[in-house]
């Protein structure tokens, strides 16, 4: 736990008890802040109380002296509509931030690497952390991976933080100066929350401001519009060309090419838990950060070589009479979905939920790869319309989807969760989804804990 200590003896509020909220609030009381949290659901406030930590009704409480607002990244501070309280806040002129600023604020020796982007923000994190470790060196992984940033351990100089920066958590962070800087890409998501396009983009842009050096990915328009406007360190990466200078995958080898020479690192082949070309940039970013912080190409290629992959991102669980069943409750918008269905063919696809903007429209290049759909959630018969003539079926729940899935598969075919939606429709997050899918496919083979 970070000791937060430049609180101590400070009134403090503090929005959101949930999964770094509640941390955040225990880091600060246990450093002495006097602490003023709040958060809208009742269940999640008794959860606080019993851990010990002061509740005050933010919505009602006077706030004169109090400086800091520590907001959840999850409550809407502008888009589409501002809560109560940050709106008092901003009235009574307090700073807003997130847990990851004060990380920044009092761990000041610190190495910082932050890696934002639509998608594959987990994956990047978790392999740099990977590879870091794998080094010998000493490293926090957290963020919106998971960890919250103040339940990270205390690290000297020598020691690197590698945090997962969300869009939302970015516009909390008006302290951060990262070591380096990663964007991987940008297609359009949480529009609700950003009002809009312009300011999601500016949102992840952010993640640039006061940065020593930066990563960028160059495989979609925006982001290599980003990267052109930089100065300074900057390493282009791709996933899936040649590029003059940078790190990039091409015809299935890993390039370290920053100073215009190719040399090879890898040859991503030997990468299993890290296929298609969504996973080379990936792959790249993570290298040309490790690169950056003096790691050898040697050291990279056996730490991407080893990586153990994350649970609900193209996660192969089984096997089954030649059937595969891989686990990507984690794609949980069109462009993420698109990486996975890119990967297969003979898809038996199981999607839906609670759909985002646009909805499946931009996977119809996929469609022909798809033998069946099986449809569940709210999105069902948007997706149905969408699909037009490919063969689906609405199965309304999982469990049904799963059956058919499995019922209809030839030994060669993929049963591919991969919803491109959100789903708080039907569970309590992704991860909820994905162990509820493992628990079915489970069932199907008749035996419990598989192995890939
Ligand atoms: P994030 O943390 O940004 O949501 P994850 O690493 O958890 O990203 O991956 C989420 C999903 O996005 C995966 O299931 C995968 O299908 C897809 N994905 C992973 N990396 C990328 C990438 N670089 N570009 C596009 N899609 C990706």
């Amino acid at each position: 736990m970070i000791d937060v200590s430049s609180f101590r003896g400070i009134p403090v509020a503090l929005l959101g008890l949930g999964k770094s909220g509640l941390p955040s609030a225990q880091a600060l009381a246990a450093s002495g802040a006097t602490v003023m949290a709040w958060d809208d659901s009742p269940a999640r406030r008794t959860e606080a109380k019993d851990a010990g930590v002061p509740l005050v009704d933010l919505t009602k409480a006077g706030l004169s002296g109090v400086k800091t607002l520590v907001l959840s990244p999850g409550i809407p501070s502008t888009f589409p509509a501002p809560h109560p309280v940050v709106v008092r806040a901003r009235e009574a002129g307090l700073e807003i931030v997130c847990d990851v600023d004060l990380l920044f604020r009092t761990q000041r020796q610190a190495v910082y690497v932050g890696i934002t982007g639509t998608n594959g923000k987990s994956t990047t994190t978790a392999l740099i952390g990977h590879v870091m470790r794998n080094s010998g060196r000493r490293v926090e992984v957290g963020g919106n991976i998971g960890t919250a940033a103040l339940s990270l351990a205390p690290l000297a100089a020598d020691g690197t933080y590698v945090i997962e920066m969300s869009s939302y958590q970015l516009e909390l962070t008006p302290s951060a100066a990262w070591d380096v800087a990663v964007l991987l890409n940008i297609s359009p998501d949480h529009l609700d929350r950003h009002g809009g396009m312009d300011g999601y983009v500016a949102a992840k842009r952010t993640i640039f401001a006061r940065r020593k050096a930066a990563v960028v990915g160059v495989d979609d328009e925006i982001s290599a519009k980003i990267h052109a406007g930089l100065s300074g360190n900057v390493v282009a990466i791709s996933g899936s060309r040649k590029l003059a200078r940078g790190v990039y995958a091409d015809s299935g080898t890993l390039y370290d090419a920053r100073d215009g020479k190719p040399a090879a690192i890898v040859d991503l082949a030997a990468c299993k838990t890290l296929p298609g070309a969504h996973n080379h940039q990936n792959a790249a970013a993570a290298a040309a950060t490790a690169l950056r912080l003096g790691i050898s190409r040697a050291q990279i290629a056996e730490a991407l070589v080893s990586y153990p992959g994350l649970a609900h991102r193209q996660e192969r669980i089984a096997e089954i009479d030649g059937v595969l069943y891989v686990n990507d409750s984690k794609a949980t918008n069109a462009d993420a979905a698109a990486r996975a269905l890119g990967c297969y063919t003979d898809i038996q696809w199981i999607a839906g939920g609670q759909a985002k903007e646009g909805g499946i429209a931009a996977l119809a290049p996929y469609f022909p790869r798809i033998a069946h759909a099986w449809l569940i959630g709210e999105a069902a018969n948007d997706f149905a319309q969408t699909l037009a003539r490919v063969p689906h079926t609405i199965a309304g729940d999982l469990a049904s989807a799963v059956r058919g899935a499995a019922k209809a598969a030839k030994p060669g075919s993929v049963v591919l969760l991969s919803p491109a939606c959100a789903s708080w429709d039907q569970f309590r997050s992704f991860e909820h989804r994905g162990e509820t899918f493992r628990g079915l496919v489970a069932e199907i083979s008749g035996t419990e804990g598989l192995a890939a």
